[in-house]
């Protein structure tokens, strides 16, 4: 239809009840772009209407160089997305009436640049975007004048500004693209250097404050020790040069205060690549990497957790565990498993967020409480073999306790926010204080046969309400799942996407017979060719999306307290 039929329409409606809104559902011609209105909503108070603008190629613009690979397209989206976001700040317009009359609403990406459903750069070169706009009333009354200020002014200068190449600085484009360039191939070639991670000299970790994502200013900007430098000769701007994890156990210690949870929450959102000016550019981590923590009161189902707990004083079995209330080390030691049933490569711990008991046991204890009396092998008598039988590597915050010294490959000291190689010096001292260890065999080989069972009351539920909370938490129906502790999730658009891989898992995937890696194998080769649209079968796609990996999904579905598994 042409743009003008909607306008008409909305002449006709004004004034009307808030329902003949309904009526404007459709797509519409503008000049370059095709608006759509997918989904309006009920009354004026309900969740706002979604609309889409999809420009066509040719107004848009993008040469083909900026969008021929994955990581370049998803940094021009996410560079489009904050675009067309602070175009709508800009203009800040306002309209008028009752609810959530006016309301406009885009993604706004934070530091992590994600691919998203609210910007979608297609195949032929057009650009999709989509956002939500709560239908302007008064009362209960339509106002479709201001709906019409909307759509036909607001929209297309917000459009105007953001969304053709030729209203954006070049430059600025060129030059996220490239870091993404850069930052994929880093990511690709930690592995051949041997690698866990990367810190590149000059980079800024801190963050403004515990709320914020934004750099701390004014902060002390990280240069590599001589011993562990290493370079990359990236594709575009040269040679960058920086702090190379090696594979292996690496432990990181300091003062308290020092910087070395700021390092490792570095780490942890290395999976993903930042902005722009993030300061965190070039701190690029495995991208398989996961952070374990302690999470007390988590649901375990069926996880063997044999390889840190044995024989437990009631008698439990601790091949297939499971419980509704986790205690810290039992609930680590889950975390542990399933992070190795989701192929994680490299594990990243902070003691300041981990069980004390599950990490060391001191000596005096070991001869106070004999082993027989002692259900934790602790994290420190299982290190290296998860590095020589399962090549996990770890990179461990330990500033308090000794024992490590070890066993780790590397070590180093976060001195004033300098990281030192002490490697040498702590290895040497080490000798003074020898380690006694009671080496515990592992029983038995290690198999993740957990097979989800069908979610029955799913499968006819077509309504089945979906809900999240902030960053914290997925709803089904009334089942929470609390995701709090899944620390890199960063974005609260990735738990939407969650809820929806789990309900296309548990309706079409969960069958007894599929092991749970082989689910989430499954989903995400649908993601890769069918992309959420498959996911969501057919209704219409939420604006809402951020894309998540393989790891958090396993652990949305290990935290999903109905989850029945057989083995
Ligand atoms: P630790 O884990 O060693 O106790 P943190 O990493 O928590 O220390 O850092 C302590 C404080 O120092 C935090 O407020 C953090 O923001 C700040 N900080 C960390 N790294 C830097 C840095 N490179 N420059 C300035 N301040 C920093
Ligand atoms: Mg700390």
């Amino acid at each position: 239809m042409k743009a003008a039929e909607l306008q008409e329409i909305l002449h006709r409606i004004d004034h009307k009840g808030y329902p003949a809104y309904k009526d404007t559902r459709g797509s519409y011609q503008f000049s370059g772009y095709t608006l759509s209105i997918d989904h309006v909503q009920g009354d004026p108070f309900a969740a706002p209407s979604k609309v889409s603008i999809h420009v066509s190629a040719k107004m848009a613009g993008f040469p083909e160089h900026l969008t021929n690979s994955r990581c370049r397209r998803i940094a021009l989206e996410d560079y489009l997305l904050r675009q067309f976001g602070k175009a709508m700040d800009k203009l800040s317009f306002q309209a008028k009436g009752s609810g959530k009359s006016g309301l406009m609403s885009v993604s706004r990406p934070g530091q992590q640049v994600l691919e998203r459903s609210a910007c979608r750069i297609q195949q032929d070169g057009s650009v999709l975007v989509r956002l939500e706009i709560g239908f302007p009333a008064n009362g209960r009354t339509i106002n479709a004048r201001e709906l019409e200020k909307i759509l036909f002014t607001f929209l297309p200068e917000c459009i105007g500004k953001s969304l053709q190449y030729q209203a954006l600085s070049q430059k600025d484009i060129e030059k996220r693209v490239n870091l993404a360039s850069n930052q994929e191939y880093i990511r690709r070639h930690l592995e051949k250097q041997g690698l866990a991670a990367f810190v590149a000299d000059g980079s800024l970790l801190p963050r403004e404050s515990g709320v914020s994502g934004r750099p701390m200013k004014n902060g002390v900007t990280f240069t590599s020790p001589e011993s562990l430098k290493v370079s990359f000769l990236l594709p575009y701007g040269g040679e960058i040069t920086g702090m190379g994890i090696r594979k292996g156990i690496t432990l990181i210690v300091g003062g308290g205060y020092h910087g070395k949870s700021t390092l490792l929450k570095a780490l942890e959102t290395g999976v993903y690549n930042h902005m722009l000016g993030d300061g965190r550019e070039y701190v690029i981590t495995d991208a398989s990497a996961v952070k374990l923590r302690a999470e007390d009161g988590r649901s375990i189902q069926k996880t063997d957790i044999s390889m840190f707990i044995q024989d437990l004083p009631n008698g439990r079995d601790t091949v297939s565990f499971s419980t509704e209330d986790a205690s810290g080390s039992t609930s680590q030691a889950a975390n542990v498993m399933e992070a190795m049933e989701a192929g994680s490569q490299v594990f990243l711990i902070d003691e300041d967020t981990s069980a004390t008991n599950f990490m060391i046991r001191d000596e005096l204890m070991q001869r106070v409480v004999q082993r027989e009396a002692e259900p934790i092998v602790p994290f420190i008598d299982r290190v290296q073999e998860l590095y020589e039988d399962f090549g996990i590597s770890t990179i461990l915050v330990a500033g308090s306790s000794g024992s490590y010294f070890h066993k780790a490959h590397c070590i180093l000291q976060m001195d004033k926010y300098e990281p030192v190689d002490i490697t040498e010096f702590a290895k040497k001292t080490a000798q003074e204080f020898p380690l006694k260890v009671q080496p515990m065999q592992r029983k038995g080989s290690l198999t993740f046969c957990r097979k989800p069972l069908p979610e029955k009351s799913w499968q006819g539920d077509r309504r089945l309400k979906i809900k999240t909370q902030g960053r914290d938490s997925v709803c089904m129906n009334h089942d929470v799942i609390d995701v709090r502790y899944v620390e890199q999730l960063v974005d609260h658009e990735q738990l939407s996407t969650l809820a929806y891989l789990l309900k296309y898992a548990g309706i079409y995937l969960f069958d007894g017979k599929k092991t749970l890696q082989q689910v989430v194998q499954e989903v995400f080769e649908v993601l890769e060719k069918g992309g959420m649209e498959k996911i969501c079968q057919g209704s219409y796609l939420p604006c809402n999306f951020a894309c998540v990996r393989k790891q958090e999904l396993f652990a949305c579905i290990n935290r999903y307290r109905n989850l029945k598994i057989q083995k």
